[in-house]
């Protein structure tokens, strides 16, 4: 049976811990993308807007540096419980103006309060050290103190789960934020807040922003209040902020784009590896940036493999994210279609072979074939430009040596994965493989417990594991000798 949409929620900002308007009463529309339609509105900050949340981080951040870890965990884990409660309300809403299958959209909430209750133990592990001394009398210490307040930008794919690493590791290490959330899909996002708001963190901590990207970032980045920055987005945005942070001095950290990497060896259980992959693929209908994308395959078991990876693409049923039995929702932006459209005619025109898909499905909504192409030459652009959508390209290769050289090809270094039994296989990729993150035989990326992150034009800094909170904290040296 298919669900009901929800009434969508009109959302405003957070500042100072009060919900309001924009001072200027300005606003965005936001569109339903499997219907195209307006659905609400979201507040539109400008400067003076901006000022106002400048000045309540400011403040935020004397009252939340100043309080106890054991404090703020208990206010994290009161948040994630929240926000467990609500998932189910808050699913539609997400579904409504990102797209994706309201039972993923509800799977993206559930990590996400796991995601806070992980910071939130990390909250209370902030070890320093005692180092030992050369003279009597004297101690010294090395104390990890919360950075500063925080600017964090985040992108629509998923609208909750790319604030809520930044959030919660800024939260968790005594920082204060402001969130920029994406103005595509603005009110699920506005949710997660409100739990952190109805969790009793205090005014000034958290704050909510909307407007036009580059604006926002190109005042807040300089600003002086602001001491870090974390934004997820495209390399080449990426590339600029990370520019006007290092201008400012600021730390930054940077989760990018990628082009994953899947190889399959003929030695794996190849038909598993397909199931797998093929689920991965059309996640979130491949707007994910550890999606796989080069599908590199051992040229015995290549045509079966493409065979057998295009019937499951072609078995995926495309539809309203409401709908029953739906498996991947519309593309979140409409700019989306020309891009694929531009990639895959470019790859046929290079002489790669259509296996399925291709085409925008309908004209009422942003519904895309799940696409597969097979012997797509390295000069083709889909080869070498992040397609986030639902494309899967194939090529076939011949040895281990062969296959790291061309997963190492490209300047991005995000996700990788590999399905191989040969645990000699298994070795050399994990180790030569130039990327973040390395996933064998499984999909296992992306727990909280587990580093994320990436490196060469996929950015720099890792948003989960025990390492991750530290991109928030700073290293305050003190020596005392008693007198
Ligand atoms: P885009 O480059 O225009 O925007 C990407 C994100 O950056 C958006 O959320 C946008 O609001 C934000 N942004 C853009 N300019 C900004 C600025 N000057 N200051 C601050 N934020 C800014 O691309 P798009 O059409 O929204 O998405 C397509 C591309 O973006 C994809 O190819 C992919 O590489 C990348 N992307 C990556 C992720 C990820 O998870 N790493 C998520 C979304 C998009």
């Amino acid at each position: 049976m298919s669900q009901t949409a929800p009434r969508y929620p009109d959302t405003q900002l957070l500042i100072n811990g009060e919900w309001r308007n924009a001072q200027s009463g300005r606003t965005i529309d936001v569109f339903n993308p499997a219907t195209g339609e307006v659905i609400g509105k979201v507040a539109h900050a400008e400067k003076v807007d901006l000022d106002a949340a400048l000045d309540a981080a400011a403040k935020g951040f004397k009252i939340w540096s100043a309080s106890s870890p054991f404090d703020r965990s208990k206010f994290m884990r009161r948040a994630a419980d929240l926000l467990r409660e609500r998932a189910d309300a808050i699913a539609p809403i997400l579904t409504l103006e990102q797209g994706k299958p309201v039972a993923e959209a509800k799977g993206e909430i559930l990590a996400g309060a796991d995601i806070i209750d992980w910071f939130a133990e990390e909250a209370r592990r902030t070890y320093g050290q005692i180092i030992p001394a050369r003279a009597v009398g004297v101690s010294q210490m090395a104390f990890k103190l919360p950075v500063g307040p925080v600017a964090a930008f985040t992108p629509w794919n998923f609208p909750i789960n790319q604030v809520v690493r930044k959030l919660s590791a800024a939260i968790a290490a005594g920082c204060s934020i402001i969130v920029k959330a994406p103005e595509e899909t603005p009110a699920s996002p506005a949710e997660l807040i409100r739990v952190f708001v109805d969790a009793g963190i205090p005014a000034g901590v958290v704050n909510l922003v909307y407007g036009v990207p580059s604006e926002i970032s190109e005042y807040l980045i300089p600003h002086p209040v602001i001491r870090k920055i974390s934004f997820t987005g495209s390399t080449p945005i990426g590339k600029m902020l990370a520019g006007l942070a290092s201008q400012h001095m600021k730390l930054s950290t940077m989760e990018l784009g990628g082009h994953a990497p899947a190889i399959i060896f003929d030695d794996a259980d190849v038909e598993g590896a397909v199931k797998t992959l093929a689920m991965s693929k059309f996640r979130n209908a491949g707007q994910v940036c550890v999606s796989p994308t080069r599908f590199l395959v051992q040229e015995n078991v290549y045509e079966q493999v493409v065979e057998s990876f295009t019937e499951k693409a072609k078995a995926i049923k495309v539809g309203n994210g409401f709908d029953e039995g739906v498996q991947m929702g519309p593309l979140a932006n409409e700019r989306r279609i020309p891009a694929l459209e531009s990639l895959i005619q470019d790859a046929v025109d290079n002489g790669a072979r259509l296996m399925t898909g291709g085409r925008r499905i309908g004209n009422v909504g942003n519904f895309f074939e799940p696409t597969v192409l097979a012997d797509a030459p390295k000069t083709a652009r889909i080869m070498n430009e992040e397609p986030f959508g639902p494309v899967a390209v194939f090529s076939s290769f011949k040895t281990l040596d062969e296959v790291i050289d061309e997963a190492n090809r490209l300047p991005f270094g995000l996700a990788s994965y590999a399905f191989t039994r040969s645990a000699e296989n298994a070795r050399e990729l994990g180790m030569r493989i130039e990327a973040g993150m390395t996933t064998i035989n499984h999909l296992g990326l992306a727990l909280p417990e587990v580093p994320f992150g990436g490196i060469k034009d996929s950015g720099y800094g890792t948003e989960g594991g025990s390492e991750a909170i530290n991109a928030y904290l700073t290293t305050k040296f003190v020596t005392h000798l008693v007198i």
